[in-house]
């Protein structure tokens, strides 16, 4: 390499160290329990409304799970913030399950449901009962559903999708990697630009066995989020096209994207998201 384009290198190395760490402080003021009253609760995650946008990521999330091809022992949530949903169709069919985050403020969050102790910001019951009756199930067996996803999680992990290791060594996942990863608006709104996005990508597919499976969810057109009152997240404002770019860039194959469009209702004033995407992939 010669000296200029060294130079030029390091320069785009300093402005996206520069870049990553904004975002880091963008976090430092996450509030887990106005994220879940912002985001969590009707209309966003109303599920007597058949165009509300929770039961339209959870439909998505019960048919990748259920289509057969999505299996092995262990599943990754990347970025899984203060949220359970998530994982709720994955604990079915999966017997060891990671959550993943970077903010221990959202780890503790996790822990508390789960260790069934104290208080839990959100009741996960009506994303249990809902979860259940897409399974054919009868709602009352949500308390089933609940001990299962408490018996098949067995960490929570600190995380940072920057690296290029995004998981400390030391934690138990297989060498090999895991069967499947699930993460939903995790690296639009944790990256400073689309670069940063994709890039984010390639670091999780190490963490993806060779035929595992990525279920990928996250915002369309969104510039920013709040993560709590007064805390505004800048968003890499990301279109279909750019997705999909994003996702075979990183080495993935695409099987399929589906996409949701915001109507009038759902837009309540803590981001300006237009759609929500999401993505089943392979790691060939
Ligand atoms: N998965 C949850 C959901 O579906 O609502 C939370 C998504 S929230 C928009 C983004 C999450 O990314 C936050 O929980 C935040 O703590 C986490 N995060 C921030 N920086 C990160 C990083 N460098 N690596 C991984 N996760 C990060």
């Amino acid at each position: 390499m010669d000296r200029e384009a060294k130079n030029e290198k390091e320069e785009n190395d300093r402005e996206r160290e520069k870049g990553v760490a904004a975002m880091v402080a963008c976090y430092q003021g996450f509030d887990p329990a106005a994220y879940l009253q912002y985001n969590y609760m009707p209309p966003r995650a109303d599920f007597d409304r058949q165009d509300s946008i929770v039961p339209w990521k959870l439909g998505c999330l019960h048919r990748a799970f259920t289509e057969g091809d999505v299996g092995g022992d262990v599943l990754v949530d990347v970025g899984s913030g203060p949220t359970l949903y998530q994982v709720l169709s994955g604990c079915e069919v999966f017997d060891t399950v990671f959550l993943t985050d970077f903010l221990e403020v959202n780890r503790q969050e996790l822990r508390r449901w789960l260790q069934g102790e104290g208080y839990s910001s959100l009741d996960w019951t009506p994303y249990l009962q809902h979860v259940c009756k897409l399974e054919g199930r009868r709602p009352s067996a949500w308390t089933e559903k609940a001990a299962r996803l408490r018996s098949v999680v067995s960490d929570i992990l600190p995380i940072d999708v920057h690296l290029p290791r995004p998981l400390h060594p030391d934690s138990q996942l297989p060498t090999a990697g895991a069967d499947c990863l699930v993460s939903c608006f995790c690296l639009e709104s944790v990256s400073p630009d689309l670069a940063s996005f994709t890039r984010a990508l390639g670091h999780i597919r190490g963490l993806l066995r060779p035929g595992g499976h990525l279920l990928l969810i996250g915002a369309l057109g969104e510039s920013y989020y709040m993560g709590g009152p007064g805390v505004r997240i800048p968003v890499v404002p990301l279109d279909e096209a750019q997705v999909c770019a994003s996702v075979r860039a990183s080495g993935y194959t695409l099987v399929r994207l589906e996409v949701y469009t915001l109507p009038q209702g759902m837009m309540v004033g803590v981001d300006d998201v237009t759609g929500v995407f999401f993505v089943k992939a392979r790691k060939p």
